[in-house]
């Protein structure tokens, strides 16, 4: 089996409002229930296409992922950090292959 090892191709260096109304792939945050009133933070290992809507305070911006998601456990729309945003073109193996297991980065 051929290995992934693509690094994730970000928007690291776009502005939030370069990239208003494209088209990303995100990773998306979710919360795992823990016990009765606990829960602790989870990440999806494949991205989820989602379009940026509006700008986030300085630095973030929104995105609104795409109805495939409906079913999904994370939110419709959440902020990111532009750099967490993978172009459509990302060959990486949240996007392409095995997935990513990282709570933190891309
Ligand atoms: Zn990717």
């Amino acid at each position: 089996m051929k290995v992934n090892l693509h690094k994730p191709t970000v928007h690291r260096d776009d502005k939030p409002g370069d990239i208003l109304g494209r088209l990303v792939h995100v990773r998306p945050y979710y919360s795992v229930p823990t016990g009765r009133g606990s829960s602790q933070p989870a990440r999806s290992p494949f991205t989820q296409r989602a379009r940026v809507t509006e700008e986030f305070g300085e630095e973030m911006v929104i995105v609104h992922f795409a109805s495939e998601a409906y079913h999904a456990p994370w939110a419709p729309r959440a902020a990111y950090f532009p750099r967490e945003l993978h172009t459509l073109t990302c060959e990486c193996p949240a996007c392409e292959g095995e997935g990513i297991a990282s709570l933190r980065g891309a």
